[in-house]
């Protein structure tokens, strides 16, 4: 017997939410459109392809890689398994940032391993006076960043390459921001939740998980302005050994914010004038 939508909702094994956005999916219909009509009937086909979202998402396949989207800074981004999900945290890096340049006109900034694009795109379309250079590894993560760039109508530079590998030339930044892989390659989440899904590499260094954090401190200062600032994401326990490797980097004025979990998540600091 047919069922509605509303028993399809009643009688699935997911969350409610995560049940009714496979349906907007499946219909390609709003959230408002899908309550004002739960006693329509989805056909045979409909009935199909919203089961084996659904037996996707059972499996443990992150929701966002199963819409193909993620909202980032109030806006829309697409994703795919080429890059990380967005998180929340990372709005507080894109807030950094654009605090940085707040009094510049037409800042050049740089964004090193940019994935789906969110820093960048976000704080260019906050600033579009501003000149922003997205570098990313991985031309599969370069590609999804193009994508949302294009999408959103951010006009960005993007650049192939490993952080300060990637064509930069002789430009001078006045901001570097990045959200590195900074967990442990020890760390036992990594095999754990939605984390299983995602790029390895864009999670973890490989190592201690402080790393890339240590060549991007190092790195800065050939790119930077002086008086330019340079502002990261990094783990809930690493700000302290951040701190210190901005300090011993040539940065003065370092110092860690805290998200919205009242964790130490982003460290910035100037190179002096
Ligand atoms: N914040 C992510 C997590 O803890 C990690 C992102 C990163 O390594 N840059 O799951």
């Amino acid at each position: 017997m047919a069922r509605s939508l509303r028993d399809w909702l009643a009688h699935s094994p997911l969350p409610h939410l995560e049940s009714r956005l496979l349906w907007q999916q499946v219909l390609g219909v709003s959230r408002t459109w899908l309550i004002t009509h739960d006693a329509d009937l989805p056909d045979a086909g409909q009935a199909a392809a919203y089961q084996a979202l659904e037996a996707r998402r059972l499996a443990g396949e992150p929701i966002a890689y199963i819409l193909g989207y993620r909202e980032f800074w109030g806006r829309n981004f697409h994703v795919s398994p080429a890059v990380l999900i967005p998180r929340p945290d990372t709005e507080l890096l894109v807030e950094c940032g654009l605090q940085a340049i707040a009094g510049l006109p037409s800042p050049q900034v740089l964004d090193l391993g940019t994935g789906s694009g969110i820093v960048a795109i976000s704080m260019a379309l906050d600033r579009p006076d501003a000149r922003v250079r997205a570098t990313d590894c991985s031309l599969a993560a370069l590609a999804v960043a193009e994508m949302n760039a294009r999408a959103l109508g951010a006009k960005l530079l993007f650049s192939h390459g490993n952080w300060y590998d990637s064509q930069l030339g002789s430009e001078q930044y006045d901001l570097i921001v990045s959200n590195p892989p900074y967990i442990d390659s020890q760390d036992t989440h990594l095999v754990q939740g939605d984390l299983r899904f995602e790029p390895q590499g864009a999670l973890t260094d490989g190592a201690d998980g402080l790393s890339d954090l240590h060549r991007i401190a190092q790195g800065a200062a050939a790119y930077l302005r002086s008086g330019g600032v340079l502002c990261v994401e990094h783990g809930w326990d690493q700000a302290a050994a951040v701190r210190a490797l901005f300090q011993s980097s040539g940065f003065s004025d370092v110092a860690s914010l805290r998200d919205l979990a009242g964790i130490e998540r982003v460290t910035w600091g100037r190179l002096p004038a």
